[in-house]
């Protein structure tokens, strides 16, 4: 780590910023009314009824905890509460698979039109690179994800 970072004590600054940055935005989660897909949706809407029931001590102590279990990440289209045992992209953030990756959660605010336009846009892309079989590959998977997010949204938005 010295040899990334160049210096242990810039290493140790980051993570206390990144651990008061995760720990904020877990209470915007846990306070908010904002619905969630993704992989790890049904987890955190299990965690914030767990919150609510809670007196404002315990409140204060859960948002301490839970960062220590898992930092925040910003994605392009969400949040990663990176935890490596359940990380299907192996660390490879590009590698990502929100719809299925239980560290994953997409608010779904403004996604629906977002995610059918980047839908409509790989598929011409297939259509374009149909004879590069690692492009048609990677365009299928992202448009799988696409699918999946929508119909969580579909289900998210039924309830
Ligand atoms: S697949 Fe996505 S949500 Fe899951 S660990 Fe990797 S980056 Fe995070």
């Amino acid at each position: 780590m010295t040899r990334v970072y160049g210096d242990m004590n810039l290493y140790v600054e980051l993570q206390k910023e990144k651990f008061q940055i995760s720990s904020e935005q877990y209470e915007e989660i846990m306070r908010g009314q904002k619905m969630f897909v993704g992989g790890g949706a049904a987890e955190v809407n299990q965690l914030r009824r767990q919150f609510l029931g809670m007196t404002k001590n315990q409140q204060e102590r859960f948002l301490v905890e839970l960062p220590r279990s898992a930092l925040i990440e910003q994605l392009d289209d969400g949040l990663c509460l990176y935890r490596s045992k359940h990380a299907l992209c192996g660390g490879n953030m590009a590698a990502c698979r929100p719809a299925d990756c239980n560290n994953a959660l997409v608010s779904i605010d403004g996604k629906r039109k977002s995610f059918q336009w980047r839908k409509h846009e790989n598929t011409r892309l297939l259509n374009f690179f149909r004879h590069d079989q690692p492009k048609v590959v990677y365009l299928i998977a992202r448009n799988d994800q696409l699918d999946k997010l929508l119909l969580q949204i579909d289900q998210a938005e039924m309830v």
